[in-house]
């Protein structure tokens, strides 16, 4: 049995990127009432609190004259460049107190990473983590601070050397890989819908970090319409071929939720079942590592609560499985075809 800890605050939610904007952060107060109700946080996993971020740990991460931005626009000040850096109107409209409520979702993650470092916790969840697309000098795709960075930055700070970031949003894991691509000592690896089809348009199985970093940039990208078939089984071997020759320390796992059928933005078709699945064999394949859980996409809010909510039950060891539908889900032939070329590329070049 692997301790797991929980990180939320309801304020969480404040993330509020306005009330037609696909990304809600109230689905988390949702999950935490499932598992409260479920008794999980009397039993299994241990609730706390994220101890928020400070603004010298941001800038540990971001571009100073970014983060005065994001500061200013938080606390209302009109006629900034906002544009220049990433924010509204758009994908990633600016809003009242987005910089506390960053410092919040990024300390949640940070929390995560700190519980595992010192071997408090095996496994730490904050589902409010997981903002992939945050970059160095500006916001991206939903994504305003990096919570994934501070929270590897925090693993490497407490002893754990050598870091693996797994990304399964249905979105290539652009801004993480950006921030690490330099550094031989972590490890991206993105699952994601190939950038010829979806946002951030990047992502390719060509890319594998600079010259001083050969082999830290890992991404698997896929057809729209790719099904459980293939997906599964390639998460599962790439992650565990990946994982033998990098032997790393500790583990974030970003558990996008936007790969399902039930996505309105992906054009990925798995099955709850056969993503729940996935996860399972990764938590597994990860054996005594520390463990960050973080979250990121997912925009049918019914499929993302029940997912999550089963993760962190799949994580304490609870009976995750109860009333999820056995359903299997099938690749088109363009994607099948797409897939063959991506493993061959790998087997050719990365030794998969
Ligand atoms: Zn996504």
């Amino acid at each position: 049995m692997i301790k797991t800890a929980y990180i939320h605050s309801d304020l969480y939610a404040s993330y509020n990127l306005g009330p037609r904007h696909p990304l809600q952060q109230s689905r988390l107060i949702d999950i935490c009432t499932v598992l409260r109700t479920k008794g999980l946080f009397s039993e299994g996993l241990d609730l706390f609190e994220p101890a928020a971020c400070t603004e010298s740990d941001v800038l540990s991460v971001h571009a100073a004259d970014f983060i005065d931005i994001v500061k200013r626009a938080s606390a209302g000040e009109a006629g900034l460049p906002l544009s220049r850096y990433g924010l509204g109107p758009g994908d990633t409209p600016a809003f009242p107190g987005m910089w506390e409520n960053g410092l919040l979702y990024c300390g949640g993650s940070v929390t995560c990473a700190d519980l595992v470092a010192k071997r408090i916790y095996g496994r730490a969840i904050s589902f409010a983590g997981g903002l992939h697309h945050a970059h160095h000098d500006h916001a991206s795709g939903f994504c305003i601070l990096s919570d994934i960075a501070l929270a590897i930055k925090t693993l490497k700070a407490n002893g754990h050397r050598r870091v693996m970031y797994i990304d399964i949003d249905v979105h290539h894991g652009d801004g993480v890989e950006a921030l690490f691509r330099s550094d031989p000592d972590v490890l991206t690896l993105s699952f994601h819908e190939s950038g010829a089809w979806l946002f951030p348009g990047t992502g390719n199985v060509q890319d594998r970090g600079t010259a001083i970093a050969e082999n830290s940039v890992w991404n698997v990208p896929f057809a729209p319409n790719t099904g459980g078939d293939v997906w599964c089984s390639t998460i599962q071997n790439v992650t565990e071929q990946v994982m033998q020759s990098f032997l790393p320390d500790a583990i974030v796992l970003q558990l996008g939720a936007d790969a399902l059928a039930e996505d309105p933005l992906g054009h990925l078709v798995m099955t709850r079942w056969e993503w729940l699945n996935t996860v399972q064999q990764l938590l597994q394949s990860f054996g005594r590592r520390p463990v960050v859980i973080l979250g990121g996409g997912g925009y049918c809010r019914a499929a993302v609560v029940d997912v999550w909510s089963r993760v962190a039950m799949m994580a304490a060891g609870d009976d995750w499985m109860h009333g999820v539908d056995i359903q299997t889900s099938t690749s088109s032939r363009d994607a099948l075809d797409f897939h063959s070329a991506t493993m061959h590329y790998l087997q050719q070049h990365r030794g998969i």
